[in-house]
């Protein structure tokens, strides 16, 4: 075992790597997004600066570096708005992180942002170094400008599309996050062939917009998480049972993946990498690459606040889920902590029986715990919010799955699976009535979808 600059050892369940979301700057962000429960975030730390300093920046790297053990290490930036901290911090971050880095230790350096403030020496950067950036765009401008808006309330759709230009014009790897809430969740096609044909997006993520709310919140949560002039702010926890107005529905979710997977199953596999696709080949597979929320126990992707403060998750920021501040206590000790041990294997053991004998278990594990607010129709607490959507979609999509997994297992490529379908949809199409629901799935009928003569 190696011993850590503090003259500790690396303890003996540490996990050989682990993710942390830094946040330099805390809670703030240049934006106003109206679903973004973390710019409430901002009252857990009344009066401060929300700007990481360079001691405890190099505090941090020394302590992610040594206690890796697995070559690849991922240093991560998120927010709030990371690029607010201006171009000199991340140069001395990626400076310093070199510097600490351990024999034969790989860095792969990421970076969330909103696109706003990015400029060609920001890009240029970002390529140096191999950035991957992720960047978030709802779809086409009414979805994003439906919710990502600015201070003064203006959509910033052509901002961040004059970030992905330049992202782009120095070749960047780019990522696509979207969200997937009430102003997209109906047009999956429409944001996904956006993404794909009008943007040329190669790596896809679609994330839930969930806000949660107790019912007495529900009505300040409905009007937003940021600070307004006069009115009162809610601070965002996991608590209620109710979501707002902008929250996807958890049906309309699971039809919002189908379409999209049965675009991609069909003409995009392996040019086109869509997060919960990749994850779910990973899970009918057994093998590991499944993200945090579709693995069975959890734990190894944290968040660390601007002051040195380690939550156990980024979607745990609340005081119970503080597992201690790194200038106090390593980071190997506080993810190695019985408290944080604790908070991964709960992924598993809090399962309501539904869900443990539920067909699509090994590909869902209950989704994550901060979804978990609703009951099951057996009246047990603790099921997840998306259930009813990622049972359809699991269920959906398991053939698909199996025959790639099949492929993949005899060393052929998973995009062969696109020729086989096609082969067994032309002879659906050619066995189906003109008068015929479409066997596309589609729900119209065979001659107005697939069976349509131009
Ligand atoms: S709580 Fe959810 S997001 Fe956080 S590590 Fe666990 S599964 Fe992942
Ligand atoms: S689909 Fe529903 S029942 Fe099945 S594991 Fe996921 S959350 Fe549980």
């Amino acid at each position: 075992m190696s011993p850590l600059s503090s003259g500790l050892t690396l303890p003996q369940n540490a996990p050989p790597a682990f993710h942390i979301l830094l946040k330099p700057t805390g809670a703030i962000c240049n934006l106003d997004c109206k679903y973004c429960f973390f710019l409430s975030k901002e009252m857990l730390y009344p009066g401060s600066r929300f700007r990481m300093a360079n001691d405890l920046l190099d505090t941090y790297l020394r302590q992610l570096l040594e206690s890796h053990r697995a070559p690849e290490v991922a240093v991560a930036w998120q927010g709030g708005e990371p690029t607010l901290m201006g171009l000199d911090f991340f140069r001395r971050s990626v400076e310093r992180a070199h510097t600490f880095k351990q024999p034969g230790q790989r860095l792969q350096f990421t970076l969330q942002t909103n696109g706003t403030q990015l400029n060609d020496d920001w890009c240029a950067f970002f390529k140096e170094h191999n950035f991957l950036v992720g960047l978030s765009i709802d779809g086409p401008q009414p979805m994003h400008d439906a919710y990502r808006v600015n201070k003064g309330g203006a959509g910033t759709f052509g901002q961040v599309l004059a970030g992905l230009d330049c992202l782009k014009k120095h070749g960047v790897d780019v990522n696509i996050l979207c969200t997937v809430h009430a102003a997209n969740q109906h047009h999956p096609l429409d944001a996904y062939r956006f993404f794909r044909d009008e943007l040329g997006a190669e790596f896809i993520q679609f994330i839930p917009i969930i806000e949660r709310a107790t019912a007495e919140l529900l009505p300040l949560a409905n009007a937003g998480w940021s600070e307004r002039p006069g009115g009162e702010r809610p601070l965002y926890t996991l608590a209620g049972q109710q979501v707002t107005e902008r929250s996807v529905q958890p049906e309309a979710f699971g039809r919002f993946l189908i379409a999209i997977f049965d675009e991609w199953v069909r003409r995009d596999v392996g040019r086109v990498f869509v997060q919960h696709f990749d994850s779910a080949l990973a899970n009918w597979l057994g093998a590991p690459g499944a993200v945090c929320i579709f693995n069975e126990t959890c734990g190894h992707a944290l968040a660390l606040e601007h002051n040195g403060d380690l939550y156990s998750c980024d979607h745990f920021v609340e005081p119970a889920y503080k597992l201690g501040n790194i200038t106090q206590t390593h980071l190997i000790e506080l993810i190695t902590s019985p408290e944080q041990l604790k908070f991964g294997r709960d992924k598993r053991d809090s399962l309501p029986r539904y869900c443990r004998e539920c067909e699509v278990r090994f590909a869902c594990h209950g989704e994550c715990p901060r979804n978990r607010f609703i009951a099951t129709p057996g009246g047990e607490p603790g099921l997840n919010y998306l259930c009813a959507g990622y049972k359809a979609f699991f269920n959906h999509i398991d053939r698909p799955m199996k025959l790639m997994a099949n492929l993949l297992r005899q060393n052929r490529p998973a995009a062969e699976v696109m020729a086989l379908l096609a082969k067994e949809d032309a002879a659906r199409f050619a066995a189906a009535g003109r008068n015929e629901p479409c066997p596309c799935g589609s729900g119209k009928k065979f001659k107005q979808c697939h069976g349509r003569r131009e």
